[in-house]
């Protein structure tokens, strides 16, 4: 008998939205995301320098949705029963679903630590880092010391730092101390890249707290667990991606709270649920870092599922495109990392630019008009300078072919 109850996507960021795309015009889907716009948090970062303003990162997504034919609720769900198919909305109804692709996310990470909810600035959304640069602004623009601490040197640590450095490098008595409990810079990714950071910084005032946990944060800074109390006019949390309670309120999460998916991305231990993107613990048992063409493949992907689910068909296997990762390290650096090779240079920051220009216009879908003049303002505002300025850099003027081979 045919299933009158609706295709649901819970959380309508990278990986959802891209399985609203895939579903339009096949099904009418329901889709519950609180927020107004749609952001392309790979970029974020350079809002910290100024380098892209809040709007160049966003993407209303209301026309987006309705030329998909979906319905947009600004709801959030509270909790899924994947035994009854319902959702439970924070209105305090509930919606019935005949199948449902979770595309959450991940939450900002504080460990528990005390006091670093309150006072350390999280770096997760275009709002955080905005309120990152307008602080870092009001404070540089007072005379004296800015003192700077850093919690977190993976890859989103690093980006910032580079943009920390790219508008704030040359202020007189600035002091950076970058604080993470790994051992090294980038701890995920080839040793090179720790190596490459840290002798870029010897000529900043940088220093690295590596091997060091945070104690506690409050209003003075940062207190580690050796006891040593690091002083900051400005404490930055970078410092990991949490699960998101969703998953372990609908019983979805494996120990690490994240939630664990077959190959078909469809939930180890529910009837209906497709999991994708940031929430994903694992596929199959693979682990995969969290990232922004992870998301959008499994949400192209769960759509495919979903539709062959609803024919009876077979579903598909999710295979990771073997895409390299692009790391900025602001005007200093950009490195290119794929199957443990590593290629450095600035000019390799028209990768990233391309990413974001190719990315944000895919999103865009506005009438035609409107859609040109926003890619126009895109590449006016940010991206051209800095690209024009990767490629004045002495590294790089031998042009886009001269690159450091680091690994
Ligand atoms: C600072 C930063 C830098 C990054 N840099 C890169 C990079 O360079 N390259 C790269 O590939 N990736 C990068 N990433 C990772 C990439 O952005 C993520 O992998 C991607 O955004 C994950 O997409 P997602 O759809 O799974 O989740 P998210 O983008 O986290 O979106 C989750 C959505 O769910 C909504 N939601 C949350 N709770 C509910 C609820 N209860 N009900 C309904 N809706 C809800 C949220 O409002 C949000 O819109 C970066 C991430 C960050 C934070």
């Amino acid at each position: 008998m045919h299933d009158i109850r609706p295709v649901v996507i819970v959380g309508a960021s990278l990986g959802g939205m891209t399985a609203a795309r895939a579903l339009a015009g096949r099904v009418s889907a329901r889709v519950y995301e609180p927020a107004g716009a749609l952001e392309w948090l790979p970029n974020i970062h350079e809002l910290i320098s100024g380098l892209r303003r809040p709007y160049n990162l966003r993407v209303e997504r209301g026309p987006l949705l309705a030329k998909a034919g979906h319905d947009w609720y600004r709801q959030r769900v509270e909790r899924i029963d994947a035994h009854r198919h319902e959702l439970f909305l924070d209105d305090g109804s509930v919606q019935p679903f005949s199948q449902v692709i979770v595309a959450v996310g991940g939450r900002h990470q504080t460990w528990g630590i005390p006091g670093a909810d309150e006072h350390a600035l999280p770096f997760k959304s275009v709002s955080d880092c905005r309120r990152i640069a307008q602080r870092l602004e009001r404070l540089s623009s007072r005379p004296g010391p800015l003192r700077l601490v850093l919690v977190g040197a993976g890859v989103e640590g690093v980006e910032a730092l580079g943009e920390i450095l790219r508008a704030y490098g040359a202020r007189p008595g600035l002091t950076i101390e970058v604080v993470d409990s790994a051992k090294r810079v980038l701890p995920a990714l080839p040793q090179s890249l720790n190596e490459a950071i840290r002798q870029h910084c010897q000529s900043w005032p940088v220093n690295f707290r590596l091997g060091e946990r945070v104690a506690a944060v409050n209003e003075q800074g940062v207190s580690l667990a050796s006891g040593e109390m690091l002083a900051a006019d400005l404490v930055i949390w970078t410092g990991g991606v949490g699960p998101h309670a969703l998953l372990q309120d609908s019983h979805l999460n494996d120990p690490s709270g994240f939630a664990p998916v077959s190959a078909a991305l469809h939930s180890d231990h529910a009837e209906g649920v497709y999991v994708i993107g940031d929430a994903v613990s694992s596929v199959a048992g693979m682990l995969l870092p969290k990232q922004a063409y992870h998301a959008m493949d499994m949400g192209r992907l769960a759509a495919t599922n979903i539709m062959a689910a609803r024919a009876g068909k077979a579903l598909t296997d999710f295979r990771p495109s073997p895409k390299p990762q692009i790391i900025t390290f602001g005007a200093l650096d950009t490195f290119l990392i794929s199957d443990h090779r590593v290629l450095a240079g600035p000019s390799l920051r028209v990768l990233k630019e391309a990413v974001y220009q190719a990315g944000m216009a895919s999103f865009d879908r506005r009438r035609t008009t409107r859609r040109l003049w926003g890619l126009w303002r895109r590449i006016l505002d940010s991206g051209i300078d800095a690209t024009i300025d990767g490629l004045r850099h002495p590294d790089s003027l031998a042009g886009l072919v001269r690159f450091r081979v680091l690994e």
